[in-house]
């Protein structure tokens, strides 16, 4: 067994669509990156690829390449997981926290984690996503962006 951690923020800006685990969820304001940046995304995969050593995200789509311009971040991720299955593991669970003040997360979880069990081909039950806010402290408290982090066992499938 591998176990990683990922960590990603990113700025928020007002009329970018707020695409969170593959789920865009109705707001005013959204996150601002290179591709689509769905933070809570960006950190499964870097856990993925922490969890096996083999650098990050920045380093496999790096952000002076045009091709990941507005990249679909479920992409990346089917990207990223199949050079797991490559290196010859698969996912057991993956636990991820996406920490914003606003809007509400609540009545997207279950869809959010449905998104990204389906484009990894997993059960439901192994891929677990929170939402917490930081009671208005810091960046992610006053609006100014947003932040996210995940947990991930990769298995060694034999
Ligand atoms: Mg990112």
């Amino acid at each position: 067994m591998r176990i990683g951690h990922g960590y990603d923020a990113h700025r928020l800006e007002q009329g970018r669509p707020c695409i969170l685990c593959g789920v865009e969820v109705p707001s005013d304001r959204g996150p601002m990156g290179h591709s689509d940046a769905d933070a809570p995304l960006h950190a499964l995969m870097d856990a993925m690829l922490g969890a096996l050593a083999l650098g990050d995200i920045g380093k496999m789509f790096p952000d002076t390449d045009d091709r990941w311009q507005g990249a679909d971040s479920t992409l990346l991720l089917r990207a990223v997981y199949e050079r797991v299955y490559e290196h010859g593991y698969a996912l057991g669970n993956a636990d991820i926290t996406i920490i914003l003040q606003s809007p509400r997360l609540s009545p997207y979880i279950g869809q959010m984690r449905g998104r990204v069990a389906e484009v990894l081909g997993v059960d439901i039950g192994a891929i677990s996503v929170k939402a917490t806010t930081e009671e208005r402290m810091g960046f992610t408290g006053d609006g100014t962006g947003i932040a996210a982090s995940a947990v991930v066992l990769l298995v060694a499938d034999s």
